[in-house]
């Protein structure tokens, strides 16, 4: 599905000069270039205040603890979408409320949140799924109308651009009140284990969420807030400095990829290519595609036979999820995100991927329908 070897073979001289360098200076934690790459990533994305931590789900957790939700709160979550976001709702004693997502572009379905909204409605968590913006536009303006926070997942998107209808562009994660990604090995800035970031253009959540990363401290051991343990290694830091400098031209491989497939794939009549938002550049951490004739998991057994790994990006949605199941929610309650679960298949998609061995998977995927 990935090729992280191949990518590091790309740049193994910078990085491993980057990794030696961080190890002689023995600055593992907290060292400076941790700052440096935040610093970076402030340029490069347009946030105001970046603030690394050690994982993706810290950082969605840190947000909501930032934002003072408490438990009777109520936080609005598409039903299709990684287990993350629905579980820090869940461990801050918060009630998930999900909403379903629109068929084509796999993000909430803008339309169905103000059905969803109640007085208990604290914030909007929109998840841009696979690589492209969910329609920050409206989630915007249904949230400045009902005085909510928005929470950007955008682990998945880091890099896409949204553009406003009067033209002012957006990188995800800097759009809403907070936004939170992972530099998870996989993500499409992926580093050499766990880490993550908030983004923020508030000085004063900037302030705060850095306080709550850090034991709840400004001043060493005087805690004045309730906080946790979520540090980005100095290596990891080092590691992400150096990829963060090829992140658009990733962003390109990935996208031209996507294009190949498109086109290789246009005339199979029972498979949905990737809709793109018009309004949001995509940066495919996924290319996932709608098997629509009922055919998609003999599909992928078919294209494990011959070495062809593919990904079900998600099984089963959030609200049918043993661990998050609630009777106000039975089966049928989301029927989009439902049918996605059966339909939805990831094809490998990385920055190393060469148009042969996009001809060999496709070919094998039309010699399946034949
Ligand atoms: C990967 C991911 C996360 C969590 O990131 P970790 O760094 O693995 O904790 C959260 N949300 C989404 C949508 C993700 O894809």
């Amino acid at each position: 599905m990935v090729d992280l070897k191949g990518q590091y073979k790309q740049i193994k001289a910078e990085i491993d000069s980057a990794i030696i360098t961080c190890v002689e200076s023995a600055e593992f934690i907290n060292g400076k270039l941790v700052q440096q790459f935040a610093g970076n990533l402030a340029k490069f994305t347009g946030a105001k205040h970046v603030i690394p931590c050690a994982n993706g789900t810290d950082a969605l957790q840190i947000a909501m603890m930032a934002l003072n939700l408490k438990p009777i709160d109520e936080v609005i979550v598409p039903a299709f979408t990684y287990v993350a976001t629905a579980e820090v709702i869940a461990l801050l004693g918060l009630t998930p409320v999900w909403v379903d997502v629109n068929p084509d572009t796999f993000n909430i379905d803008c339309g169905k949140i103000e059905a969803a909204i109640t007085p208990k409605t604290k914030a909007i968590v929109p998840v841009h799924l696979y690589g492209q913006c969910s329609d920050m536009e409206q989630i915007i303006a249904i949230a400045d109308k009902h005085n909510i926070y928005v929470i950007e997942d955008t682990a998945q998107a880091i890099g896409a651009e949204f553009t406003f209808l009067d033209g002012g562009k957006k990188m995800a994660g800097t759009i809403g009140t907070i936004g939170c990604t992972s530099f998870f090995p996989s993500k499409n800035l992926g580093c050499y284990g766990d880490g993550g970031a908030m983004f923020t253009n508030d000085d004063y959540l900037g302030n705060y969420i850095k306080m709550i990363a850090n034991h709840g401290q400004e001043k060493k051991y005087h805690h004045d807030t309730i906080g946790v343990n979520s540090r980005l290694d100095t290596l990891q830091a080092a590691i992400l400095a150096v990829k963060l400098n090829y992140l658009t031209q990733y962003s390109e491989a990935r996208s031209a990829a996507a294009s190949v497939y498109d086109e290789l794939l246009k005339e199979v009549n029972q498979l949905q290519i990737p809709v793109r938002n018009k309004q949001s550049t995509h940066v495919f951490h996924q290319y996932t595609l709608k098997v629509s004739d009922g055919k998609r998991d003999e599909l992928k057994k078919h294209l494990e036979g011959k070495g062809i790994p593919t990904m079900i990006y998600y099984p089963i949605p959030m609200h049918l999820q043993k661990a998050y199941y609630s009777d106000k929610y039975p089966k049928g309650s989301f029927s989009i995100a439902e049918s996605l679960t059966d339909c939805v298949l990831s094809l490998p998609m990385h920055t190393e991927l060469s148009r042969e061995t996009q001809e060999y998977i496709v070919n094998e995927i039309k010699s399946f329908y034949k």
